[in-house]
């Protein structure tokens, strides 16, 4: 299904291997003639998520998916200092409200990363699965970050990328009644069953909502989304949060 705004624009999707940079792999796929996609590996408790890449890659595959790209940050993670994301400590609320899964200057990093590569591969789209309406609190998943972020790698690699965040404004029960908008119950299956969303790594508990240990931030985010929108009936379009 094609979407409207579709341009010749090619694009570069920050693929985790998550449910939301799945859903965010398909809608750039539904709008760009051209797809690549980035990964990162640095040092994540939930590695697992990495091999859960490839697979939904595949499910998704068509002519319009291009070359796949992983970098390595683990020595500069792990060498900035350890957090619940990157070790294995309890997660738990950390000073100022944030959780200590944030890893400090992540994003930034990510989003500086596959800068660089969509500036080598001829990219102008760069799509990140960041969203403020149902997260963890973590500042460099706000729309003015991604902003500031958009006109910082312009101005330093004089181009004119465009960062997209098709998620900013949905909530979870929304990024799913976007897959199932974008690619029926088709998609919603493949996000299911091979995306991975759980911070501890757990791909052997199945719930309905898909695999992980049910008890981490990330787990009960995508779990309430999942059954938000089931008891909503499993709607094809969710509410985006209007900010006009
Ligand atoms: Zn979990």
């Amino acid at each position: 299904m094609t979407q409207p705004g579709r341009t010749e624009d090619a694009a570069l999707v920050l693929f985790s291997g998550g449910q939301d940079s799945a859903t965010c792999l398909a809608w750039a796929l539904a709008r760009y003639p051209r797809v690549e996609t980035v990964g990162f590996r640095y040092g994540q408790r939930h590695a697992v998520e990495l091999e859960c890449r490839e697979p939904v890659r595949q499910a998704l595959a068509g002519e319009r998916l291009g070359p796949d790209h992983v970098v390595d940050l683990t020595a500069t993670i792990a060498g900035l200092g350890e957090t619940a994301m990157t070790a294995d400590i309890a997660i738990e609320m950390g000073q100022g409200g944030l959780p200590n899964t944030f890893v400090p200057g992540r994003n930034l990093l990510f989003l500086t990363c596959a800068a660089a590569i969509a500036y080598r591969r001829g990219l102008r789209r760069i799509v990140a699965g960041v969203c403020e309406t149902d997260y963890s609190g973590y500042p460099d998943c706000r729309d003015d970050t991604v902003k500031a972020m958009q006109l910082a790698l312009n101005l330093g690699m004089q181009r004119r990328f465009v960062l997209e965040t098709p998620l900013m404004w949905r909530d979870k029960a929304a990024t799913w009644a976007l897959a199932m908008a974008l690619g029926g119950n088709v998609l919603v299956d493949v996000i299911l069953e091979r995306t991975h969303t759980c911070y501890l790594g757990n791909r052997t508990e199945r719930h309905a909502w898909g695999f992980g240990c049910g008890t981490c931030p990330a787990c009960q985010l995508r779990a309430q989304g999942w059954e938000r929108w089931v008891a909503a009936g499993r709607p094809a379009s969710g509410p985006v949060r209007d900010l006009s």
